[in-house]
């Protein structure tokens, strides 16, 4: 029996390990993760990397490493097609920075997939969008808009020391949700750190950091006391918010608002809203939504075929709200570590023969961190009784809880405890900040 995971995310590394322990390790069944990266970096700590405040390579598990550990086989390819008739998935060429290729395509064949391959972000059609902003779907991401501060930084702070300019340095981030604001204020938090590391005559008011929103409110998925709280925050901060404005077109460094208003910027993150990766538009017969995730049954298996099974932010799995609308599970690492536990015990049945256990949702609150200067949110379920708002220290705390519960997910409790031991130590021992 071979399981192929094609996804090695938020949900489908914690699958990959779980079902490598249980059924790999025993030989029960032949455990493969496929993923075009060869390390995996939970993706909630993204917008950290484009930041500095958290180093990729400090952070990342190299799939290889943790795959020998874990009892499964890891295979690096980006997924390109799929022959459900005959059970197989199409992988694309493997080539270097130069070029040259370094695997040819490739097929892998399966007796249950697991597609678990997350959102990239949708930018709606507005004209310009992919090719003048950056996006937050994956480490080279984070890591090209981190290198490009970096040099506007050192830049702006040589022009004032030279000639005592007053120009700014403008990030516009367009979309006021939680990677937007979160983002937005971890950049105050990098101005302040890139100071205290030599770039001294960048002062607060050489930042200009603006969010676009089309909306009415900021963090609109979360409650209205805590959009506001947020928002205060943000003003506070000195963050440029512009409420209810939407983009038409984006050229060069320039955003061209529906009002026609330009505003220029040195960096514009695209940050509003997501999508099924482009690849699942090619997979036909397959039923799909709006935003072409595919539907899945209540078992999480796809509605069109028993064995392959879709979770995480690819997966549309229709639930109810508290008023009994229907809704889909939303793109969450919550929700991506509830499916992952679902998909793995439904495997696990499948092959002892037993009934599979329907998937529900549980939904333990959320939360906006506003770098080390606050956090906002709301926990839900068992430890908070019912609904329980928290800020400051408290949200802070369950905010990088969540975090933990996917390390422990990976690693076990011992080797996490090894692993926040060892953050709290480089915390003293290296820079706060990624300064290159
Ligand atoms: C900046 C940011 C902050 C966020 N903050 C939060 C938060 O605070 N709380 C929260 O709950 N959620 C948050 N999210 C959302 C959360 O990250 C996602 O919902 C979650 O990661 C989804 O998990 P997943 O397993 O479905 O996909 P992912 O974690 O995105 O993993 C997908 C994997 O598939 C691989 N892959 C993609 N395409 C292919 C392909 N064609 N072939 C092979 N491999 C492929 C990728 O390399 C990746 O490893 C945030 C997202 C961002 C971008």
């Amino acid at each position: 029996m071979k399981i192929v995971i094609v996804g090695g995310g938020a949900g489908g590394l914690e699958l990959a390990t779980t079902l490598g322990k249980k059924l790999g390790r025993k030989k029960r069944a032949e455990i493969v993760l496929v993923d075009r990266n060869h390390t995996h970096v939970w993706k909630p700590l993204l917008h950290e990397v484009a930041s500095g405040s958290l180093d990729a390579d400090m952070d990342s598990v190299n799939y290889r490493a943790h795959a020998h550990k874990s009892a499964f086989s890891f295979k690096l390819g980006s997924l390109t097609g799929l022959n459900r008739d005959e059970k197989y998935i199409d992988l694309a060429p493997m080539c270097d920075e130069d070029g040259n290729e370094i695997m040819p395509a490739r097929t892998e064949c399966y007796d249950y997939l697991v597609l678990a391959i997350g959102s990239v972000s949708n930018d709606f059609s507005v004209p310009g969008v992919a090719d003048n902003c950056i996006f937050l779907d994956r480490p080279d991401q984070a890591l090209l808009f981190h290198r490009r501060l970096v040099n506007q930084f050192i830049g702006l702070n040589s022009e004032i020391a030279r000639t005592s300019s007053e120009r700014t340095l403008h990030i516009a981030i367009i979309g006021g949700g939680a990677t937007g604001v979160e983002l937005s204020a971890e950049l105050f938090k990098a101005r302040e750190w890139f100071a205290s590391y030599g770039l001294n005559h960048i002062g607060k008011q050489h930042l200009k950091v603006s969010i676009i929103e089309a909306g009415p409110s900021l963090v609109p998925a979360l409650s209205e006391r805590i959009s506001q709280a947020v928002a205060a925050e943000l003003l506070n901060l000195g963050v440029n918010v512009c409420l209810s404005t939407s983009v038409a077109n984006v050229t060069g460094n320039t955003i061209i608002t529906s009002a026609g208003e330009r505003i220029e910027a040195d960096q514009i993150v695209w940050a509003a809203g997501v999508k099924a990766p482009e690849v699942l538009r090619k997979f036909e017969g397959l039923e799909k939504n709006r935003i072409d995730q595919l539907r899945v049954n209540e078992f999480l298996q796809l509605s069109k075929d028993r064995n392959i099974f879709a979770l995480g932010d690819c997966a549309a799995c229709a639930i109810k709200n508290e008023q009994g609308e229907d809704r889909w599970v939303p793109p969450r690492a919550q929700s991506a570590h509830q499916m992952a536990s679902t998909v793995g015990m439904n495997i696990m049945n499948l092959l002892e023969n037993k009934p599979l256990k329907a998937f529900k949702y549980q939904d333990y609150g959320s939360l906006v961190s506003l770098s080390h200067y606050t956090a906002f949110g709301k926990l839900m379920g068992g430890l908070a009784m019912g609904s329980m708002n928290v800020e400051g220290r408290l949200a802070r705390l369950a905010y990088v809880s969540l975090y933990r519960m996917h390390q422990l997910a990976i690693h076990g409790w011992y080797r996490t405890l090894l692993v926040a031991l060892a953050s709290k130590i480089n915390h003293f021992i290296r820079p706060r900040l990624k300064l290159h």
